[in-house]
């Protein structure tokens, strides 16, 4: 009975360690690598443990809160991002993958509202394409070759292009390819994670 009346209260229970009070804990997000440049993108770090859970529960959940908390508790980090962009862009979903909820989207949006800057879902991929885990890397660049498309004009935009795990880079390349390619002139990489 005590239980059910605290899951009433605090409906929310960590991703990370299970604690009941918020989707991810104070904690938890205290340990992960923080905000900053890995390499070729911007990330909160790497792609294990309580950044590993976020992901998942998002992807295959549907549940979202994490994502916004993730980004409450490093909001002051990500505040100089604010003078480097114009507009951010989310990474689309694979045409035959789509699902009505994407995280990304809602990653894409969170960090917009953030930054105080307007976010664009006018980036889209045009044909299906195997899953880039199951590929080898050579097969990856040649999986995504001209796979987006973006709907619209760029010209002079500096665009925050996000993803959830950067893993080869490859996606975020052909993105940034198609991006370029609408007239942008300049693409900032962000993902959730980076994997090693
Ligand atoms: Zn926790």
């Amino acid at each position: 009975m005590f239980s059910l009346l605290r899951e009433l209260i605090f409906p929310d229970k960590c991703v990370g360690c299970g604690t009941w009070g918020r989707a991810v804990c104070e904690e938890c997000l205290s340990k992960i690598g923080g905000f900053k440049l890995y390499g070729k993108a911007y990330a909160f770090g790497i792609y294990e443990g309580v950044l590993r859970d976020i992901i998942l529960n998002a992807k295959y959940k549907g549940y979202g809160r994490p994502i916004v908390e993730l980004i409450s508790f490093y909001k002051d980090d990500l505040l100089f991002l604010k003078k480097d962009i114009d507009l951010v862009v989310p990474v689309p979903e694979d045409p035959l993958r789509r699902k009505t909820f994407s995280h990304v989207a809602l990653f894409a949006k969170e960090l917009a509202l953030r930054l105080g800057k307007n976010v664009s879902f006018s980036l889209f991929k045009v044909r299906p394409t195997p899953p880039q885990v199951t590929l080898k890397k050579v097969e990856r660049e040649r999986n995504l070759k001209g796979a987006f498309y973006f709907n619209g004009e760029l010209r002079g935009m500096r665009v925050l292009l996000v993803d959830d795990v950067l893993t080869t880079g490859t996606t975020l390349e052909e993105c940034s390819g198609a991006l370029l390619k609408a007239g942008a002139l300049k693409i900032v990489k962000l993902v959730i994670a980076v994997s090693l």
